[in-house]
This record gives structure tokens, sequence and C-alpha cells, in this order.
């Protein structure tokens, strides 16, 4: 349940109401908006001490939260999350640019990349250190090398670093080098991921999983939330029908549905939602005019060469066209990209 406090609550009066949450057994998560100040009352015997909260000094009201997620609900913050860190601001207004390869391949590769979307207005580096692959014989991956490569493009380009975590263990090292954790599509339900994910603190980009419905990725998303931590983006990045034209089927319509119940940013990334680098630049800015808060795009020095999803990546001619049809649209939604 939603614990509303009163317009002009005292700071003593929602620090009392959080102790009073917190002693009948239930987690309190404190919101703290531009117009009042809500406290979500979660735990399993919530129902029956919403009487007794209703008394308490400077709430207004206790309604119960009607929708499986809780903390992401937009029934708890009607106002949008902005996820903000460094240059990439994702949420309202803001549409952040998260490019880079697939995979790191070698410092070469990754920083001539980085140079290449600053200089095209990308407000991020993405790049995988630790490869989620089909088949094991398949590159795994730089790993902790990887890392050290995407921290010393950041620091030559100042672009915050997004990078996959695949595993619990990994998260206090992933977290030393990245800027954003990102969880893939094949993580989405590794609950002890996002539960030590969400502990560590650094925003987390969770992606959909390809057979995952919208519930179950705000449901997701909901143990992230849970463990504390506020800067939870979400991202479509397409899922699996009988279609079998592109590599994925990516369905836009998430974007809207999203926003009508959730107060997280939702990024879209069409580089493995379509598989194939001609359809990246239209369905880029398709997602853009469907109100994504972000983009992910994968762009190679030399996509034919590329280690892992090629076939999909924009070199940088092509990402530079893409942004320059991303930004009209962005324009026409009234969304800006902040600048590096
Ligand atoms: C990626 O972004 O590098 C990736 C592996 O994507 P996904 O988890 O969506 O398959
Ligand atoms: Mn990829």
């Amino acid at each position: 349940m939603i614990v509303v406090m009163k317009k002009g609550a005292s700071k003593e009066e929602i620090e009392h109401m959080v102790r009073r949450v917190e002693q009948l057994g239930l987690k309190a998560h404190p919101i703290y908006g531009t117009e009042r100040t809500v406290i979500a009352a979660i735990g399993s015997k919530r129902d029956e001490h919403r009487q007794s909260l209703e008394s308490g000094p400077g709430v207004a009201e206790v309604v119960p939260i009607l929708a499986p997620y809780k903390v992401a609900s937009i029934e708890v913050k009607p106002e949008r999350t902005v996820v903000r860190v460094g240059p990439l601001w994702l949420g309202n207004c803001h549409l952040g640019i998260i490019a880079g390869p697939c995979s790191v391949e070698n410092a070469e590769q990754t920083l001539c990349t980085a140079r290449a979307v600053k200089a095209a207005g990308a407000t991020a580096l993405r790049g995988g250190a630790f490869k989620p692959r089909t088949s094991p014989y398949s590159f795994q991956g730089l790993k902790e090398e990887g890392l050290k490569i995407l921290a010393a493009a950041r620091d030559e380009t100042g672009l915050p670093v997004v990078t996959e975590v695949m595993s619990s263990e990994d998260v206090a090292l992933v977290a030393r080098y990245a800027d954003v954790l990102q969880i893939g599509a094949r993580n989405m339900q590794n609950y002890r991921l996002l539960e030590e994910a969400g502990a560590e603190g650094k925003p987390v980009l969770l992606k959909r999983g390809p057979s995952a419905t919208l519930d179950e990725l705000l449901l997701a998303a909901e143990y992230v939330l849970n463990a504390g931590n506020q800067n939870v983006v979400l991202c479509e990045r397409g899922i699996r029908t009988f279609e079998s034209h592109t590599r994925f089927t990516l369905p836009l319509a998430s974007v809207p549905w999203l926003h009508e119940r959730t107060h997280l940013p939702v990024v879209v990334d069409p580089s493995h939602g379509t598989g194939h680098t001609a359809l990246v630049p239209r369905m880029a800015a398709a997602a853009v005019a469907a109100g994504a808060d972000g983009l992910m795009l994968e762009v190679h020095p030399d996509p034919e060469t590329a280690l892992s999803d090629g076939y999909q990546s924009l070199n940088f001619r092509q990402f530079e066209e893409t942004m320059d049809l991303v930004r009209r649209v962005a324009d026409a939604v009234g969304k800006k990209i902040d600048r590096c």
C-alpha cells in the first residue's frame, strides 16, 4: 500500500511514518516527489495495518497498490524517473544515446568507436566484456581486460560506460569499471543477479527477456528497486515470435504501454531487435516517435570483421545518418539529446 503524505508534511513526520511502517514488519520505500512524498509499504501483511497508518502525523491517506509491481508502479510515483549518469540522461524529456560495439575486441577498436559515436552525439558508450553467447565456441569477451579498455575509453572521451554483468559473482568487478550495469535478456529473471546488482547501487539497465511478458519485466525491475536502487532503466530489445524475417520481433507498443504503468525510463535496442543493419535507422527513429527515453545501438568500425553481431551493427557513417534522423524525430516529439 502507499502512505500518501500531506502536501508540506515535515521531514520529521515522514521519518516517523517510515519508522512506523518498518515497525509493522513492512519494507518502507519513501519516494520524494516535487508535489508530495509517498511511502510505499511493501510486505505480505500490509492490509491489516492500513487503518493504524492512516492515523499517523502528516498522513493524507493510505491506498492499496493495485499493480503487482509496487515500487515500479506509476501509482506510487506519478512523476517520471530521470536516470542520470554524467552526460547520459534518460527519462522525461531526455533522450539518451548509448552506442558502441557489441563486444570489446581490443583497445583500438573500442577507442576509435568511442570517439566516433561521441562526435556524432552519443551520450554513453556500450560494449560487452562479458558476452552471453548462444554457442560456447563463440567469442566470450575479454572479461576484465575488456572492462579496462572501456574505462580507458571513458577517461578519454567522458562517455559513461554501459556494460553487461552476467553473474552475481561478477557484480563487484564489473561495477569497479562500469557506470551502468547492464543485465542482459538471458538473465532478466536471474533473481540473485538482480538483487546483487540492485544492492551494488550503480544504475541498472535491464533488458527484456525474448519470451518474457512486460509484467514479468516490471517484476524483475522490482527486484532491483526492492534492493534499494531507484535507478533502473528498462530496455525493449525484441521478443521471439513465429516471424523469422528479423532476428527478433521489436514491439514498439511496449514503450507507451510501459509509460502508462511505470515511471521508469524505457530504452529501445533496435540492433538486437531487428538483427539487420539496414533496419536499424528507421526502427531507431520509430522508437523515439513511440516515446522511448533512450536508444541502445551497436556501432563498429568495420562491421564485416566484428567478432559478434556485425550483421546488425552500424558503421560510423551509418551511425551519423541514424543520429540525423533520430534528432529530427526527437525534435518533433519534444525530446532532447544531452551533450557530452
Ligand atoms: C547486448 O546488448 O550485448 C546483448 C547481449 O543483448 P541482449 O541481452 O539483449 O541479447
Ligand atoms: Mn550484440
